[in-house]
């Protein structure tokens, strides 16, 4: 941590600030510029709080040098983080991105499930995905299954090999869905639901957090963050759009630029969701290719066997043609990315 002083601080208040940090154990250097003075830090900062020091009198700025998050950072964890699941399919690194498709939410029709897992499976994909528990806008709209629906995933489970992820949004749920999901996933409008965070780190199953509509970077990686202090380091990061100004033409703004911020800060595998972050059919493909070519581990995508009738996000689900088709398209660039080559642009 860096403490600029104002050009016109007198000595007593750079001594009093000095003083202020030195009896909270730390150790301080002054650089006393032709302008500015400047103190450096030095030490454990977890024991002070900057914003006070902001507020001293004399104080022009604080810049903090370190990251706020710790244990998902690669300055404390330099190596990527993989993910192995039971079949050994696997997630991070330099490993080939997954593909985790299903429709936004199980329905009861089971054999409308059935079909799009048939057809993941088909065109290699490895996770099935569709919300049992459903976070929703208004609450009179569809809910979701609940453990009917997770028996139904279960179910498409063993037809078909495909790992399941579904969405958790309650604590007491957690033990249930621990029955029948492979990935937890923590939906983007419970990002910041810090109980359910500390909650998920007590847990062994991998879980994916979404970023929220309106959340910043480091505020995904904090939320990391509380699920691996409290003992889980299996944390899948998940780019699904923020709120942008304009969206006349997409639901949201699909940050393709946090992919690779996220991989230069954390170790931890980022996956990208293009249905949600566009909320448009089209835009899965175009968007699908960018995060890929962005460095992505994976990609999430809505697929309903009939969208027209979907209960729910019908407008950004593909069919099942146009699955295999998008599908077909995305999996040629994946395999024209060299994820073998040590120096390829994936690598940071
Ligand atoms: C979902 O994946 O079904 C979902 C609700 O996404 P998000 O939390 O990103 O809105
Ligand atoms: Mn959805």
């Amino acid at each position: 941590m860096i403490i600029v002083m104002e050009h016109n601080a007198t000595a007593e208040q750079l001594n009093r600030v000095v003083k202020y940090i030195e009896n909270k154990g730390l150790q301080t250097q002054v650089n006393n510029g032709t302008v500015l003075n400047v103190v450096a830090v030095i030490g454990d900062k977890s024991g002070i709080n900057a914003e006070n020091i902001a507020a001293m009198d004399g104080v022009r700025e604080i810049k903090k040098i370190q990251e706020p998050f710790k244990l998902v950072s690669r300055v404390a964890h330099p190596e990527d983080t993989v993910i192995t699941f039971s079949n050994g399919v696997k997630i991070g690194g330099l490993e080939k991105p997954v593909l985790m498709v299903g429709p936004c939410s199980v329905e009861k029709d089971f054999d409308g499930l059935l079909k799009v897992a048939i057809a993941a499976k088909e065109m290699g994909c490895q996770f099935l995905r569709g919300g049992a528990f459903k976070p929703r806008t208004s609450p009179y709209d569809f809910q979701g299954l609940e453990e009917k629906g997770l028996q139904y995933l279960a179910k498409a489970r063993e037809k078909t090999g495909l790992l399941v992820v579904t969405e958790v949004m309650d604590t007491m749920d957690i033990a249930l869905l621990c029955q029948y999901a492979d990935v937890l996933q923590v939906g983007a409008r419970n990002m910041q639901n810090f109980k359910l965070l500390k909650a998920l780190g007590r847990i062994k199953k991998p879980v994916m957090i979404k970023r929220g509509p309106a959340a910043t970077i480091k505020e995904l990686l904090l939320a990391a963050e509380y699920v691996v202090a409290n003992g889980n380091p299996n944390v899948i990061l998940c780019e699904r759009g923020i709120k942008g100004f304009d969206n006349q033409y997409s639901r949201n703004t699909l940050d393709i630029a946090a992919i690779p911020i996220i991989r230069k800060y954390s170790h931890l595998p980022v996956i990208v969701d293009p249905s949600h972050g566009t909320g448009k059919r089209y835009l899965i493909e175009p968007m699908g290719k960018a995060a890929l070519v962005a460095g992505a581990h994976g990609l999430m995508y809505e697929v309903h066997h009939d969208p027209d009738n979907a209960m729910c996000d019908g407008a950004q689900s593909l069919n099942i043609e146009q699955f295999k088709d998008v599908t077909r398209a995305l999996n040629k660039v994946i395999g024209r990315i060299d994820y073998d080559n040590k120096n390829n642009p994936q690598t940071y």
